[in-house]
Protein backbone atom coordinates (compact mmCIF):
# COMPACT_ATOMS: atom_id res chain seq x y z
CA UNK A 1 0.00 0.00 0.00
CA UNK A 2 0.61 3.46 -0.37
CA UNK A 3 -1.29 5.58 1.82
CA UNK A 4 -0.31 9.15 2.60
CA UNK A 5 -1.37 10.07 6.30
CA UNK A 6 -4.25 12.24 5.93
CA UNK A 7 -4.32 16.04 6.09
CA UNK A 8 -7.11 17.04 8.35
CA UNK A 9 -8.10 20.42 6.52
CA UNK A 10 -6.80 20.92 2.71
CA UNK A 11 -8.20 24.41 1.89
CA UNK A 12 -5.85 26.58 1.55
CA UNK A 13 -2.58 24.67 2.20
CA UNK A 14 0.14 23.75 -0.45
CA UNK A 15 0.73 20.22 -0.70
CA UNK A 16 4.19 19.86 0.08
CA UNK A 17 5.95 16.33 -0.38
CA UNK A 18 8.71 14.53 0.73
CA UNK A 19 11.90 15.48 -1.07
CA UNK A 20 14.85 13.05 -0.06
CA UNK A 21 17.84 12.59 -2.48
CA UNK A 22 18.69 8.52 -2.76
CA UNK A 23 21.93 9.39 -1.00
CA UNK A 24 20.63 10.41 1.85
CA UNK A 25 17.91 7.73 2.33
CA UNK A 26 21.39 5.31 2.50
CA UNK A 27 23.26 7.31 4.81
CA UNK A 28 20.34 7.45 7.33
CA UNK A 29 19.15 3.33 7.02
CA UNK A 30 23.10 2.20 6.64
CA UNK A 31 22.87 1.30 2.90
CA UNK A 32 25.66 1.66 -0.11
CA UNK A 33 24.49 3.70 -2.64
CA UNK A 34 26.04 3.33 -5.99
CA UNK A 35 25.16 6.72 -7.04
CA UNK A 36 27.52 9.86 -5.29
CA UNK A 37 25.29 12.59 -3.69
CA UNK A 38 25.11 15.05 -6.69
CA UNK A 39 23.49 12.43 -9.25
CA UNK A 40 21.40 10.62 -6.55
CA UNK A 41 17.63 10.70 -7.77
CA UNK A 42 15.22 11.93 -6.29
CA UNK A 43 12.71 10.28 -3.73
CA UNK A 44 9.35 11.98 -3.19
CA UNK A 45 7.29 8.63 -1.22
CA UNK A 46 7.61 5.12 -0.23
CA UNK A 47 5.21 2.13 -1.20
CA UNK A 48 4.99 -1.35 -0.64
CA UNK A 49 2.19 -2.14 -2.96
CA UNK A 50 3.02 -2.26 -6.79
CA UNK A 51 -0.81 -1.17 -7.63
CA UNK A 52 -0.22 1.53 -5.61
CA UNK A 53 2.88 2.76 -6.23
CA UNK A 54 3.86 6.48 -7.84
CA UNK A 55 6.52 7.31 -9.62
CA UNK A 56 8.85 8.44 -7.61
CA UNK A 57 8.78 6.15 -4.96
CA UNK A 58 11.08 4.04 -2.71
CA UNK A 59 9.10 0.44 -3.12
CA UNK A 60 9.67 -1.53 0.04
CA UNK A 61 10.10 -5.08 -0.37
CA UNK A 62 7.95 -6.50 2.28
CA UNK A 63 6.95 -10.52 3.27
CA UNK A 64 3.34 -10.99 3.34
CA UNK A 65 2.16 -14.05 1.42
CA UNK A 66 4.65 -13.78 -1.02
CA UNK A 67 8.24 -11.92 -0.44
CA UNK A 68 8.18 -8.57 -1.47
CA UNK A 69 11.24 -8.44 -3.41
CA UNK A 70 9.28 -10.80 -6.60
CA UNK A 71 7.31 -7.39 -6.85
CA UNK A 72 10.71 -5.41 -7.59
CA UNK A 73 10.00 -5.59 -11.23
CA UNK A 74 5.95 -4.28 -11.05
CA UNK A 75 8.01 -1.90 -9.43
CA UNK A 76 10.63 -0.63 -11.86
CA UNK A 77 7.60 -0.75 -14.30
CA UNK A 78 5.46 1.90 -11.85
CA UNK A 79 8.39 4.18 -11.82
CA UNK A 80 9.90 3.72 -8.47
CA UNK A 81 12.62 5.69 -7.45
CA UNK A 82 14.82 2.97 -6.48
CA UNK A 83 13.98 -0.25 -3.90
CA UNK A 84 15.53 -1.63 -0.39
CA UNK A 85 16.88 -5.42 -1.00
CA UNK A 86 17.21 -7.76 2.39
CA UNK A 87 20.71 -8.51 2.84
CA UNK A 88 20.61 -11.81 3.24
CA UNK A 89 18.25 -12.47 0.11
CA UNK A 90 19.10 -14.35 -3.23
CA UNK A 91 20.94 -11.95 -5.77
CA UNK A 92 18.87 -9.55 -7.93
CA UNK A 93 18.21 -8.65 -11.00
CA UNK A 94 17.15 -4.95 -11.76
CA UNK A 95 17.28 -1.57 -13.44
CA UNK A 96 16.37 0.07 -10.20
CA UNK A 97 18.90 1.81 -7.81
CA UNK A 98 19.07 -1.17 -4.83
CA UNK A 99 20.08 0.07 -1.42
CA UNK A 100 20.67 -2.99 0.20
CA UNK A 101 19.79 -3.27 4.29
CA UNK A 102 19.79 -5.26 6.61
CA UNK A 103 15.72 -5.70 7.15
CA UNK A 104 13.44 -3.40 4.53
CA UNK A 105 11.07 -3.42 7.38
CA UNK A 106 13.68 -1.91 9.86
CA UNK A 107 14.82 0.62 7.10
CA UNK A 108 11.53 1.87 6.86
CA UNK A 109 10.84 2.93 10.11
CA UNK A 110 14.58 3.98 10.51
CA UNK A 111 13.74 6.28 7.93
CA UNK A 112 10.58 7.35 9.17
CA UNK A 113 12.03 8.47 12.03
CA UNK A 114 14.89 10.19 10.52
CA UNK A 115 12.14 12.10 8.43
CA UNK A 116 9.89 13.12 11.57
CA UNK A 117 12.74 14.02 13.68
CA UNK A 118 14.78 15.47 11.22
CA UNK A 119 13.12 16.76 8.46
CA UNK A 120 9.54 17.70 9.35
CA UNK A 121 9.71 17.79 13.18
CA UNK A 122 5.91 18.41 14.04
CA UNK A 123 4.38 17.74 17.43
CA UNK A 124 3.78 14.48 18.14
CA UNK A 125 0.03 12.62 19.40
CA UNK A 126 0.23 9.22 20.06
CA UNK A 127 -3.24 7.72 21.08
CA UNK A 128 -3.59 4.35 22.15
CA UNK A 129 -6.16 2.16 24.02
CA UNK A 130 -7.82 -0.94 24.42
CA UNK A 131 -10.45 0.88 22.48
CA UNK A 132 -11.77 3.86 21.09
CA UNK A 133 -8.36 4.70 19.25
CA UNK A 134 -9.71 5.63 15.98
CA UNK A 135 -11.89 7.69 17.60
CA UNK A 136 -10.26 9.42 19.99
CA UNK A 137 -7.44 10.31 16.84
CA UNK A 138 -10.30 11.32 14.76
CA UNK A 139 -11.67 13.87 17.42
CA UNK A 140 -8.30 14.86 18.04
CA UNK A 141 -7.14 15.90 14.98
CA UNK A 142 -10.69 17.52 14.32
CA UNK A 143 -10.13 19.90 17.29
CA UNK A 144 -6.24 20.39 16.50
CA UNK A 145 -7.08 21.22 12.48
CA UNK A 146 -8.48 24.26 14.28
CA UNK A 147 -5.65 25.67 14.79
CA UNK A 148 -2.83 23.54 13.17
CA UNK A 149 -2.00 21.78 9.97
CA UNK A 150 -2.94 18.07 11.10
CA UNK A 151 -1.76 14.83 9.55
CA UNK A 152 -3.46 11.72 10.79
CA UNK A 153 -3.12 7.86 10.72
CA UNK A 154 -5.40 7.22 7.16
CA UNK A 155 -8.26 4.39 8.54
CA UNK A 156 -6.83 2.09 11.12
CA UNK A 157 -3.13 1.33 9.71
CA UNK A 158 -1.90 1.77 13.60
CA UNK A 159 0.78 -0.97 13.57
CA UNK A 160 4.39 -1.36 12.84
CA UNK A 161 4.18 -0.84 9.66
CA UNK A 162 1.09 1.46 9.53
CA UNK A 163 3.01 4.18 11.82
CA UNK A 164 6.07 4.87 9.75
CA UNK A 165 4.23 4.78 6.56
CA UNK A 166 1.57 7.39 8.00
CA UNK A 167 5.08 9.46 9.04
CA UNK A 168 6.68 9.29 5.41
CA UNK A 169 3.52 10.56 4.08
CA UNK A 170 3.09 13.23 5.72
CA UNK A 171 3.75 16.74 4.16
CA UNK A 172 6.87 18.57 4.77
CA UNK A 173 4.48 21.48 6.55
CA UNK A 174 2.41 19.33 8.99
CA UNK A 175 2.42 20.91 12.25
CA UNK A 176 0.91 18.25 14.62
CA UNK A 177 0.92 14.30 13.49
CA UNK A 178 -1.95 12.57 15.38
CA UNK A 179 -1.02 8.85 15.67
CA UNK A 180 -3.00 5.52 16.63
CA UNK A 181 -0.51 3.06 17.51
CA UNK A 182 -2.29 -0.53 18.38
CA UNK A 183 -0.57 -3.56 20.05
CA UNK A 184 -1.12 -6.92 20.28
CA UNK A 185 2.49 -7.86 21.92
CA UNK A 186 4.55 -6.60 24.86
CA UNK A 187 7.06 -4.36 23.30
CA UNK A 188 5.43 -2.43 20.31
CA UNK A 189 4.30 0.23 21.79
CA UNK A 190 7.63 0.63 23.51
CA UNK A 191 9.14 0.93 19.70
CA UNK A 192 6.41 3.32 18.24
CA UNK A 193 6.86 5.11 21.21
CA UNK A 194 10.82 5.65 21.20
CA UNK A 195 10.94 5.90 17.86
CA UNK A 196 8.02 8.91 17.42
CA UNK A 197 9.18 10.83 20.46
CA UNK A 198 5.51 12.16 21.32
CA UNK A 199 5.01 15.54 22.72
CA UNK A 200 1.51 13.60 23.87
CA UNK A 201 0.57 9.98 24.99
CA UNK A 202 -3.02 9.38 25.26
CA UNK A 203 -4.78 5.97 26.52
CA UNK A 204 -8.47 5.33 26.07
CA UNK A 205 -8.89 2.88 28.23
CA UNK A 206 -7.87 -0.38 29.51
CA UNK A 207 -10.19 -3.38 28.13
CA UNK A 208 -9.86 -7.21 27.51
CA UNK A 209 -8.84 -6.80 23.79
CA UNK A 210 -6.21 -9.71 23.58
CA UNK A 211 -6.35 -11.28 26.98
CA UNK A 212 -5.66 -14.20 25.48
CA UNK A 213 -2.20 -13.63 25.16
CA UNK A 214 -2.05 -11.22 28.02
CA UNK A 215 -4.07 -13.48 30.73
CA UNK A 216 -4.38 -10.40 32.56
CA UNK A 217 -5.64 -6.97 32.53
CA UNK A 218 -2.63 -5.97 34.68
CA UNK A 219 -0.69 -7.12 31.86
CA UNK A 220 -2.52 -4.91 29.47
CA UNK A 221 -2.12 -2.05 31.39
CA UNK A 222 1.57 -2.46 31.50
CA UNK A 223 2.17 -3.19 27.74
CA UNK A 224 -0.14 -0.27 27.19
CA UNK A 225 1.80 2.10 29.75
CA UNK A 226 4.92 1.50 27.57
CA UNK A 227 3.34 4.44 25.05
CA UNK A 228 4.73 6.73 27.54
CA UNK A 229 8.51 4.82 26.96
CA UNK A 230 9.27 7.68 24.11
CA UNK A 231 7.39 10.50 25.92
CA UNK A 232 9.36 14.14 25.63
CA UNK A 233 10.48 15.34 28.95
CA UNK A 234 8.24 18.16 28.81
CA UNK A 235 5.65 15.77 27.32
CA UNK A 236 2.03 15.53 28.62
CA UNK A 237 0.88 12.17 29.78
CA UNK A 238 -2.85 11.97 29.21
CA UNK A 239 -5.08 9.30 30.22
CA UNK A 240 -8.20 7.58 31.68
CA UNK A 241 -8.14 8.26 35.00
CA UNK A 242 -11.60 5.82 36.03
CA UNK A 243 -9.24 3.08 35.46
CA UNK A 244 -7.31 2.25 38.65
CA UNK A 245 -4.67 0.13 36.62
CA UNK A 246 -3.87 3.30 35.00
CA UNK A 247 -3.93 5.77 37.96
CA UNK A 248 -1.00 2.71 39.81
CA UNK A 249 1.13 3.04 37.06
CA UNK A 250 1.24 6.60 36.21
CA UNK A 251 3.16 7.12 39.83
CA UNK A 252 5.61 5.66 37.60
CA UNK A 253 5.85 8.00 34.79
CA UNK A 254 7.76 11.54 35.40
CA UNK A 255 6.34 14.06 32.83
CA UNK A 256 3.04 16.35 33.65
CA UNK A 257 0.12 14.31 33.83
CA UNK A 258 -3.64 15.01 32.93
CA UNK A 259 -6.58 12.48 33.62
CA UNK A 260 -10.21 12.09 32.13
CA UNK A 261 -13.39 9.89 33.16
CA UNK A 262 -16.68 10.61 34.39
CA UNK A 263 -15.46 10.00 38.26
CA UNK A 264 -15.20 13.93 39.41
CA UNK A 265 -11.62 13.07 40.30
CA UNK A 266 -10.70 13.57 37.21
CA UNK A 267 -9.00 16.34 35.64
CA UNK A 268 -11.73 16.70 33.02
CA UNK A 269 -14.93 14.94 33.80
CA UNK A 270 -18.38 14.85 31.71
CA UNK A 271 -21.62 15.36 33.13
CA UNK A 272 -25.17 15.65 32.36
CA UNK A 273 -24.26 13.09 29.95
CA UNK A 274 -27.55 12.37 27.44
CA UNK A 275 -27.64 10.20 25.08
CA UNK A 276 -29.54 9.86 21.55
CA UNK A 277 -29.42 7.82 19.12
CA UNK A 278 -27.42 9.85 16.57
CA UNK A 279 -25.78 12.17 19.04
CA UNK A 280 -24.60 12.61 22.65
CA UNK A 281 -24.26 15.66 24.37
CA UNK A 282 -22.43 16.19 27.60
CA UNK A 283 -21.22 19.05 30.00
CA UNK A 284 -18.13 20.02 31.97
CA UNK A 285 -18.09 21.84 34.86
CA UNK A 286 -15.08 24.04 33.76
CA UNK A 287 -16.81 25.75 31.43
CA UNK A 288 -20.65 25.69 32.55
CA UNK A 289 -21.69 27.84 29.67
CA UNK A 290 -20.81 25.69 27.28
CA UNK A 291 -23.42 22.45 26.02
CA UNK A 292 -20.77 19.92 23.89
CA UNK A 293 -22.52 17.22 21.63
CA UNK A 294 -20.51 14.67 19.34
CA UNK A 295 -22.32 12.95 16.36
CA UNK A 296 -22.04 9.78 17.50
CA UNK A 297 -23.78 7.50 20.13
CA UNK A 298 -22.73 5.69 23.33
CA UNK A 299 -21.34 7.16 26.57
CA UNK A 300 -17.59 5.59 25.74
CA UNK A 301 -17.44 7.98 22.82
CA UNK A 302 -18.06 11.22 26.06
CA UNK A 303 -14.72 9.83 27.65
CA UNK A 304 -12.90 9.77 23.92
CA UNK A 305 -13.86 13.32 23.22
CA UNK A 306 -12.60 14.33 26.61
CA UNK A 307 -9.22 12.90 25.84
CA UNK A 308 -9.78 15.01 22.80
CA UNK A 309 -10.77 18.07 24.41
CA UNK A 310 -7.33 17.65 26.81
CA UNK A 311 -5.22 17.13 24.28
CA UNK A 312 -6.73 20.38 22.29
CA UNK A 313 -5.90 22.72 25.58
CA UNK A 314 -2.39 20.90 25.73
CA UNK A 315 -2.14 23.22 22.26
CA UNK A 316 -3.99 26.17 23.00
CA UNK A 317 -7.02 25.23 21.45
CA UNK A 318 -9.74 27.57 22.48
CA UNK A 319 -12.96 25.82 24.26
CA UNK A 320 -15.32 27.26 21.43
CA UNK A 321 -13.31 26.06 19.04
CA UNK A 322 -13.50 22.48 20.41
CA UNK A 323 -16.81 22.84 20.82
CA UNK A 324 -17.21 23.16 17.18
CA UNK A 325 -15.09 21.04 15.81
CA UNK A 326 -16.23 18.17 18.04
CA UNK A 327 -19.85 18.71 16.81
CA UNK A 328 -18.55 18.25 13.45
CA UNK A 329 -15.88 15.13 13.30
CA UNK A 330 -15.99 12.86 10.78
CA UNK A 331 -14.81 9.32 12.58
CA UNK A 332 -12.86 7.04 9.79
CA UNK A 333 -14.69 4.22 10.26
CA UNK A 334 -18.03 4.54 12.44
CA UNK A 335 -19.09 0.68 12.68
CA UNK A 336 -22.31 1.28 14.36
CA UNK A 337 -24.75 2.28 11.80
CA UNK A 338 -28.54 2.53 12.22
CA UNK A 339 -30.63 0.90 9.68
CA UNK A 340 -34.17 0.81 8.96
CA UNK A 341 -35.59 -3.41 8.90
CA UNK A 342 -37.80 -4.75 6.16
CA UNK A 343 -40.47 -4.18 8.69
CA UNK A 344 -39.78 -0.78 9.71
CA UNK A 345 -38.11 -1.79 12.66
CA UNK A 346 -34.89 0.15 13.61
CA UNK A 347 -31.38 -1.97 13.61
CA UNK A 348 -28.71 -0.49 15.34
CA UNK A 349 -25.65 -3.26 13.75
CA UNK A 350 -22.24 -3.20 15.43
CA UNK A 351 -21.15 -5.98 13.83
CA UNK A 352 -17.40 -5.97 13.25
CA UNK A 353 -15.63 -6.14 16.50
CA UNK A 354 -16.78 -7.01 20.30
CA UNK A 355 -15.28 -7.11 23.37
CA UNK A 356 -17.00 -7.73 27.07
CA UNK A 357 -16.44 -3.60 27.66
CA UNK A 358 -17.88 -1.96 24.68
CA UNK A 359 -20.59 -5.12 24.99
CA UNK A 360 -21.61 -4.19 28.09
CA UNK A 361 -21.04 -0.31 27.73
CA UNK A 362 -23.24 -0.35 23.99
CA UNK A 363 -26.23 -2.16 26.15
CA UNK A 364 -26.47 0.46 28.38
CA UNK A 365 -26.90 2.94 26.24
CA UNK A 366 -29.48 0.92 24.24
CA UNK A 367 -31.33 0.07 27.24
CA UNK A 368 -32.00 3.76 27.64
CA UNK A 369 -33.24 4.41 23.52
CA UNK A 370 -36.50 5.49 23.40
CA UNK A 371 -38.84 2.73 21.87
CA UNK A 372 -42.38 2.50 21.59
CA UNK A 373 -42.31 -1.71 20.74
CA UNK A 374 -39.38 -3.54 22.67
CA UNK A 375 -36.00 -3.46 22.89
CA UNK A 376 -34.06 -6.71 21.38
CA UNK A 377 -30.61 -7.60 21.74
CA UNK A 378 -28.67 -9.73 19.18
CA UNK A 379 -25.62 -10.85 21.13
CA UNK A 380 -23.13 -13.07 19.19
CA UNK A 381 -19.63 -14.11 20.35
CA UNK A 382 -16.99 -12.32 21.35
CA UNK A 383 -13.36 -14.13 20.08
CA UNK A 384 -9.96 -14.05 21.89
CA UNK A 385 -11.16 -14.24 25.17
CA UNK A 386 -8.89 -16.88 26.00
CA UNK A 387 -9.26 -18.66 29.48
CA UNK A 388 -11.58 -16.33 30.36
CA UNK A 389 -14.24 -16.30 27.87
CA UNK A 390 -16.95 -18.23 29.90
CA UNK A 391 -17.14 -15.77 32.65
CA UNK A 392 -16.53 -12.59 30.41
CA UNK A 393 -19.65 -14.14 28.32
CA UNK A 394 -21.44 -14.59 31.75
CA UNK A 395 -20.64 -11.20 33.10
CA UNK A 396 -22.20 -9.62 29.74
CA UNK A 397 -25.47 -10.01 32.07
CA UNK A 398 -24.77 -7.21 34.23
CA UNK A 399 -26.17 -5.17 31.11
CA UNK A 400 -29.13 -6.93 30.82
CA UNK A 401 -32.45 -6.42 32.20
CA UNK A 402 -35.48 -7.86 31.16
CA UNK A 403 -37.73 -4.46 32.20
CA UNK A 404 -35.36 -2.49 29.08
CA UNK A 405 -34.25 -5.43 27.22
CA UNK A 406 -37.09 -8.31 27.06
CA UNK A 407 -35.74 -9.73 24.35
CA UNK A 408 -32.55 -11.35 23.46
CA UNK A 409 -30.82 -13.70 20.39
CA UNK A 410 -28.09 -15.01 21.43
CA UNK A 411 -26.01 -17.02 18.42
CA UNK A 412 -22.39 -19.05 18.73
CA UNK A 413 -20.83 -20.74 21.39
CA UNK A 414 -19.64 -19.11 24.25
CA UNK A 415 -22.48 -17.44 24.62
CA UNK A 416 -23.84 -20.47 25.98
CA UNK A 417 -21.98 -19.06 29.67
CA UNK A 418 -24.13 -15.85 29.04
CA UNK A 419 -27.78 -18.22 28.58
CA UNK A 420 -27.09 -19.99 31.84
CA UNK A 421 -26.56 -16.93 33.40
CA UNK A 422 -29.44 -15.01 32.35
CA UNK A 423 -31.99 -17.96 33.27
CA UNK A 424 -31.56 -16.81 36.75
CA UNK A 425 -32.91 -12.92 35.60
CA UNK A 426 -34.96 -13.57 32.54
CA UNK A 427 -38.31 -15.95 31.69
CA UNK A 428 -36.62 -18.85 29.68
CA UNK A 429 -39.12 -17.68 26.50
CA UNK A 430 -36.95 -14.24 26.20
CA UNK A 431 -33.93 -15.75 25.89
CA UNK A 432 -33.33 -17.55 22.45
CA UNK A 433 -30.68 -19.69 21.54
CA UNK A 434 -28.75 -20.65 18.39
CA UNK A 435 -25.43 -22.57 17.36
CA UNK A 436 -23.29 -20.66 15.20
CA UNK A 437 -24.51 -23.53 12.10
CA UNK A 438 -27.85 -22.30 12.67
CA UNK A 439 -27.68 -18.42 11.23
CA UNK A 440 -30.54 -19.63 9.09
CA UNK A 441 -33.07 -20.18 11.99
CA UNK A 442 -31.77 -17.12 13.59
CA UNK A 443 -32.81 -14.52 10.50
CA UNK A 444 -35.79 -16.48 9.86
CA UNK A 445 -37.08 -16.11 13.56
CA UNK A 446 -35.89 -12.58 13.59
CA UNK A 447 -37.83 -11.96 10.70
CA UNK A 448 -40.97 -13.39 12.16
CA UNK A 449 -40.78 -11.95 15.22
CA UNK A 450 -40.04 -8.30 14.90
CA UNK A 451 -42.25 -5.59 14.58
CA UNK A 452 -42.56 -2.17 13.31
CA UNK A 453 -41.78 -1.00 16.43
CA UNK A 454 -38.87 -2.81 17.83
CA UNK A 455 -35.52 -1.68 18.08
CA UNK A 456 -32.54 -4.24 17.28
CA UNK A 457 -29.00 -4.19 18.77
CA UNK A 458 -26.62 -6.65 16.57
CA UNK A 459 -23.36 -6.97 18.46
CA UNK A 460 -20.41 -9.79 18.07
CA UNK A 461 -17.08 -10.60 17.03
CA UNK A 462 -16.47 -10.03 13.15
CA UNK A 463 -15.88 -13.74 12.95
CA UNK A 464 -19.92 -14.68 13.76
CA UNK A 465 -20.56 -12.21 10.26
CA UNK A 466 -23.62 -10.96 11.99
CA UNK A 467 -23.44 -8.45 8.91
CA UNK A 468 -24.64 -11.49 6.82
CA UNK A 469 -28.35 -11.03 9.67
CA UNK A 470 -28.39 -7.43 9.43
CA UNK A 471 -28.32 -7.52 5.38
CA UNK A 472 -31.26 -10.35 5.54
CA UNK A 473 -33.18 -8.23 7.70
CA UNK A 474 -32.93 -5.22 5.76
CA UNK A 475 -33.26 -7.05 2.18
CA UNK A 476 -36.04 -8.89 3.89
CA UNK A 477 -35.27 -11.77 2.53
P1 LIG B 1 -9.11 -1.13 16.79
O1 LIG B 1 -8.32 -1.87 17.85
O2 LIG B 1 -9.95 -2.04 15.95
O3 LIG B 1 -8.27 -0.18 15.99
P2 LIG B 1 -10.04 1.20 18.17
O4 LIG B 1 -9.36 1.17 19.50
O5 LIG B 1 -9.47 2.08 17.13
O6 LIG B 1 -10.21 -0.27 17.60
P3 LIG B 1 -12.60 2.46 17.64
O7 LIG B 1 -12.53 2.06 16.21
O8 LIG B 1 -12.48 3.90 17.97
O9 LIG B 1 -11.55 1.63 18.50
O10 LIG B 1 -13.95 1.90 18.28
C1 LIG B 1 -14.31 0.53 18.08
C2 LIG B 1 -15.41 0.12 19.01
O11 LIG B 1 -14.94 0.11 20.36
C3 LIG B 1 -16.61 1.06 19.04
O12 LIG B 1 -17.53 0.74 18.05
C4 LIG B 1 -17.17 0.82 20.42
O13 LIG B 1 -17.97 -0.34 20.43
C5 LIG B 1 -15.95 0.56 21.27
N1 LIG B 1 -15.41 1.74 21.97
C6 LIG B 1 -14.98 2.91 21.43
N2 LIG B 1 -14.50 3.75 22.37
C7 LIG B 1 -14.61 3.10 23.55
C8 LIG B 1 -14.27 3.43 24.91
N3 LIG B 1 -13.73 4.61 25.25
N4 LIG B 1 -14.53 2.50 25.85
C9 LIG B 1 -15.07 1.31 25.53
N5 LIG B 1 -15.42 0.95 24.29
C10 LIG B 1 -15.20 1.81 23.29
MG1 LIG C 1 -8.58 1.66 15.40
Amino acid sequence: LRYTGQAEQDAGTERTIMKMKLAEIARVVGATCATGDADSPTVTGVCFDTRQLQPGDLFIPLNGERDGHSFIPQAAAAGAAATFVAADHAPITTSLPMLVVPDPLTALQQLAQYYLLMKVNPKVVAITGSNGKTTTKDMTAAVLATQYHVVKTPDNYNNEIGVPMTILGMETNTEVLVLEMGMDRSGQLHHMSTLTEPDVAVITMIGEAHIEFFKTRDKIADAKLEITDGLKEDGTFIYNGDEPLLRERATAVPQQQKTFGLDPQNNLFAKDIESFETHTDFSLSKWPDLRFTIPVMGEYNVTNALAAILVGRRFHVKPEAIQSALAHFTITANRTQWLTGDAGEQLLSDVYNANPTAMKLVLRDFAGFPCTGRRIAVIGDMLELGDATAELHAGVADALAPEQIPVVYLYGSAVQALRDRLATTYPAEAVHYYPQDRQADLIADLQRTVRYDDIVLLKASHGLHLENVVDALVAGT
